[in-house]
Parts: C-alpha cells; structure tokens; sequence
C-alpha cells in the first residue's frame, strides 16, 4: 500500500520545508526536553549486564536490550555485523544503528561505542568508558523520535572501539572503521554530513578539553554552543589529541568531532580501572553533554558546511 498526499498536505509540508531551511529548527510534536536522569537510568542498566567486551555474552545482552528501547522511538533500527580480525583471531562485532529520517535525507551521525574494554584481574564495569556514551545515545533517541527533524539523523552505537590486547591502528576502533569502510564501498558517505561523537561524558568531575584532530568548524560550533548555554566551565580550551571513534571519518574525509572527557579520576585513575563505576558518573553530566549535543545538531543544520 501506498500513502499518497493530498495537494494541501504537500503544500504544507513545501511551506513548512522552507522554513526549516532557514532555521534549521523543527515543527510538529511538542519538543521532548533530554533527561540527564532518564540517561542515567539507561546506565544503570548497561552497568547491571556486567562487563560487555566485543564478543561476550553481557555484550549480546546490552545490545539486545538497547534494540529494544530504540525500537521504542519508532526509529529504523540496524545490526551492522561483521568479523573483525583480532590479535585474538576473528571476531564477531556488532554495530548498532538507529536511523531516524528527516525532511531532508543529508545524514548527521551521533556516535559513541557501548563495548568495554577486555581486562582480565578484576571486573571493569565501564560505566563512564562505554556505559554513558550509549545511555546518553538512547535518551538522544528519545528526544530525536519524538519530534519531526531538519536533517536525518543516525544514532550509532559502535562495537570494538576499545583494544582486545594493546591499542595500536590494527587493534582498535573496529566498528567505525568497518562502518566507514562499508559507507565508502556502497558510495554513502557522500551523504554524511557531520559525525558528532561522545566519549566518557557521565564523569561527574566533567571537564571537556578540545580534541585536536576533531574538525575545526565542528568542534568550535559544539564549543559555542557550550559557551552560550553556559557550560563554559564544563568545555575547556586547552587541547588534547586522542585516537577515537571519529579518526576513521575524519580520514575519510567526514567532518567530526569528538567530545570526551579523559581526565577521569585523579591522574586519570578511574581510567580503565575497577574504580569506572557508577558512582563516578552523574546525571548532571549527561543532562550536559545531551543538551549541547542536541543544540550543536540544530546548529549544524543551519551551517554553510552542510551542503
Ligand atoms: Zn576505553
């Protein structure tokens, strides 16, 4: 079956075209405002399935029930799975995507990985290192499904982002490279426009420095909008280089920008320790970070840079 048009509704939706064209704003059902504490009971749920390295059934758990919530705001879900070549030999790895179309078909990714990373010794949680970028991802859907959006937007929650023995070129970021890869062979990263990443952002001591091989233009749009919404204090100039989830569309040729938060615990030492735990992280961190992602994604709809 097919859904035609009336000649008004079309009418309407032209009229209504143009105006988000000059905006970038969006109309229809009233805006659904981001919940720090929704996120941070989305995390509370990651955190209950346990460590969920690449590969682990805790892993196959938190995605099923993230496809599930996702499912939830109406968006086009997708398993992007693939065999990723390990120093541990092939592994089955998983993205997952949430596609939520817009009026126009000019795709923004927001992007963060839900994988923690493998450690033997001790049980790593990630609550901040894997667990908040994708609670923060699942609140972003609810807003996002919720409301009619200029551009399309996809949500993507990147499995194999951290290292299954020591990071290096080969043994990391195995689900956007793959994703990227795949884009560029089917001709489809023409259409993504910008690639929003969020990284350790639950950190309750939040302090977000500049990330260096981010695209200029995108991460001082995202720096703005910190500053006009008053988180100047929470975005810090002071650049800092890291290897994340973006390199692979920045060397592609996609504008992106990371925003992370490695300064997690003193000297860093919640990092990828026992101590990246819930009670490290705040909902106030992730009520930040979502608004100034979701302002920075009405701000990118407006840019020049977006053809
Ligand atoms: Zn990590």
């Amino acid at each position: 079956m097919r859904n035609r048009r009336s000649r008004t509704q079309v009418l309407t939706l032209l009229a209504a075209g143009a105006w988000l064209a000059t905006t970038g704003g969006l109309w229809g059902a009233d805006s659904v405002a981001f919940s720090g504490g929704r996120a941070f009971e989305n995390l509370k749920r990651l955190v209950a399935f346990g460590p969920r390295p690449s590969g682990s059934p805790a892993l196959v758990q938190s995605r099923r029930w993230i496809i599930q919530e996702l499912r939830k705001t109406g968006a086009r879900v997708e398993e992007d799975s693939f065999a990723a070549a390990t120093p541990l030999g092939s592994l089955r790895m998983t993205n997952v995507i949430a596609k939520f179309p817009g009026l126009r078909p000019k795709v923004v990714i927001v992007a963060g990985h839900y994988d923690t990373k493998r450690e033997e010794g001790f049980r790593f949680l990630g609550a901040n290192d894997g667990g908040s970028s994708a609670a923060l991802l699942l609140e972003l859907g609810r807003v996002l499904g919720a409301r009619k959006n200029a551009l399309t937007y996809w949500l993507v929650f990147f499995d194999g982002e951290e290292a299954l023995q020591e990071w290096s070129p080969a043994d990391s970021l195995y689900g956007s490279r793959h994703l990227v890869q795949k884009l560029a062979s089917r001709g489809d990263l023409a259409r993504i426009q910008a690639m929003v990443l969020v990284d350790m952002i639950g950190d309750a001591n939040l302090d977000i420095h500049r990330e260096d091989n981010s695209t200029p233009w995108l991460m001082d749009t995202a720096f703005s909008v910190a500053r006009r919404l008053g988180y100047a204090k929470y975005f810090l100039d002071t650049p800092i280089a890291i290897d994340d989830d973006h390199i692979p569309f920045v060397n592609a040729g996609v504008a992106a920008a990371d925003l992370i938060d490695l300064d997690y615990g003193p000297n860093r030492s919640y990092w990828h320790t026992d101590k990246d735990t819930l009670d490290h992280c705040s909902p106030l961190s992730l009520t930040i970070v979502g608004r100034v992602v979701l302002e920075t994604l009405s701000e990118i709809a407006k840019s020049p840079h977006v053809k």
